[in-house]
């Protein structure tokens, strides 16, 4: 068994991988994917640290997190902004009953934390106000009454939506917002 493996170990690691391929007792990953800094090519961490350190008796978590203690970049599909890395996850997982019921058997029950570094944008109250008073508690989508009304203040629960999203530039004015139902609003964005 090898000591605490240095930086040279891990890439050498890289390297196996690239000429022998996965050695058997390790999976691909499911979710985590360790970049290599130069090629930018992507390898399962657990083998990865496997082949560096000569053992096995570790999950996936605490190699990822051995690898960036060495400052490695590991990536989490499960972190994709839009949401499609976990989309397909969803989607691969719906397709096979038997193995998904299994592996939620030994799954562990508490969700991993991260810090998220997000973009916000001060949105203009004057704006949501306008929009909210112009929908008159009916939403701009769908026609129909708000489903319900808000504990704060009794006004109708519509959310004020941006046709074309601030994320693409769009403008904060009465003109690019509609009120929407929460349906409407969340057809708006994945519809
Ligand atoms: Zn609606
Ligand atoms: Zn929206």
């Amino acid at each position: 068994m090898k000591g605490n493996p240095s930086k040279q170990d891990i890439l050498d690691a890289m390297k196996q991988i690239d000429l022998h391929g996965i050695p058997d007792g390790f999976d691909k990953s499911r979710w985590y994917y360790l970049v290599h800094p130069i090629t930018q090519k992507t390898y399962p961490p657990k083998a990865v640290w496997g082949i560096a350190t000569g053992r096995k008796d570790f999950n996936a978590q605490s190699a990822k997190r051995w690898l960036e203690a060495k400052s490695f970049f590991v990536h989490d599909i499960r972190l994709e902004q839009d949401g499609t890395g976990f989309q397909t996850q969803v989607a691969t997982a719906l397709q096979d009953h038997e193995k998904r019921r299994a592996r939620l058997k030994t799954a562990s029950p508490q969700a991993e934390a991260f810090q998220k570094i997000t973009t916000g944008y001060k949105r203009n109250p004057d704006v949501v106000a306008e929009r909210l008073y112009l929908a008159k508690g009916i939403c701009e989508g769908c026609q129909t009454p708000a489903p319900f009304k808000r504990k704060k203040n009794g006004t109708p629960y519509l959310e004020v939506h941006h046709v074309i999203f601030l994320t693409d530039s769009g403008e904060d004015t009465v003109e690019n917002t509609r009120a929407l139902c929460p349906n409407c609003h969340r057809q708006a964005h994945h519809g």
